[in-house]
């Protein structure tokens, strides 16, 4: 029976660890603020700010939440964006995805200083990571290798399977276990023998969207598997893209849904928003 890699446990860690650096900070004249821009009423996006929002309070961190109608243009959005990297007093700018379809995603995040990106997605970051310089690294990715390194089970050497290839989750996940030096397969719609490949893997990260598609024989005995997905099954209830209770019986570590990797996604945000008001005030 796999152990549980508790999300909450980690994050609440973290979040300790934040709270200290930001009192830290506070003595030194600085108040680490996090600018989240939400547009349009996606009940899914009002709920994940909502959570950095009480996140930030929680941790002594100042937010500023900036709410848009759904049918703010492209333009718009752009000159709140170009106020706010500007702004001295904001040392981070999240824009929550998705954006209505009139905006172009690629261009909003593109515009955010790379400097301020705490989510780790703009073009410049993802280059500093793939050439292993200082940048952000994107939060859910990077909790992921969090959670690993917690299990004290080396990664270097293995073989890592990554199922999705997004530019959020997959890919970044993916570049990042290189980066410790696992041997990394990514899979996505058009892998052959998927199921195969799945159970070659040390490590295994799904980051598909598709409830419980990790089944039991996709998991190698005492493969370590990180679950990514946040979706509802049949029932309405949260669950992740692997079968929980069939990869806990051959895993030897796994990460719940709820209560682990979006805790964890969560807290490395915090950790990416008193890094960049760090840099910014020199401290
Ligand atoms: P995307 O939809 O952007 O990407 C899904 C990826 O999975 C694609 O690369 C796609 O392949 C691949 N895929 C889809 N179906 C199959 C299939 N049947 N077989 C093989 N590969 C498949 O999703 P995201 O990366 O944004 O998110 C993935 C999941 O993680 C979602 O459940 C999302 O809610 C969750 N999530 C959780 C977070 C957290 O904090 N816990 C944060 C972000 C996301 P192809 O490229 O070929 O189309």
């Amino acid at each position: 029976m796999a152990q549980i890699i508790s999300g909450k446990e980690l994050a609440a860690r973290i979040k300790q660890r934040v709270s200290g650096q930001v009192e830290e900070l506070k003595a030194g004249g600085v108040t680490p603020c996090l600018a989240v821009v939400l547009v349009g009423d996606d009940p899914a996006s009002a709920v994940y700010v909502r959570g950095k929002e009480s996140d930030c309070r929680e941790c002594g961190i100042g937010s500023r939440m900036l709410r848009l109608p759904a049918d703010t243009t492209q333009a718009q959005l752009l000159e709140q964006l170009e106020k706010l990297a500007a702004d001295k007093s904001v040392h981070g700018i999240l824009v929550q995805l998705p954006l209505p379809a009139q905006i172009d995603e690629q261009a909003v995040i593109a515009a955010i200083p790379p400097e301020k990106d705490v989510d780790g997605f703009s073009p410049v970051n993802v280059g500093r990571m793939m050439i292993g310089e200082e940048c952000f690294l994107p939060c859910t990715p990077a909790g992921c290798i969090e959670m690993l390194k917690s299990t004290g089970v080396p990664i270097a050497g293995k073989q890592a399977v990554v199922l999705g290839r997004s530019n959020i989750v997959g890919k970044p996940a993916a570049m990042l276990l290189l980066r410790e030096n696992a041997t990394v397969t990514i899979c996505h719609s058009k892998t052959e023998d998927l199921a195969a490949v799945c159970a070659g893997a040390d490590i295994l990260v799904a980051a598909i969207g598709k409830p419980k598609f990790v089944t039991g024989d996709m998991v190698k005995p005492g493969a370590v598997v990180i679950d990514v997905g946040i979706n509802r099954d049949e029932n309405g209830k949260l669950c992740g893209d692997v079968d929980f209770a069939a990869a806990e019986a051959k895993a030897s570590f796994i990460t719940p849904v709820p209560g682990g990797v979006g805790l964890m996604t969560r807290a490395m945000l915090l950790v990416n928003t008193i890094q960049a008001a760090r840099r910014q005030t020199g401290r």
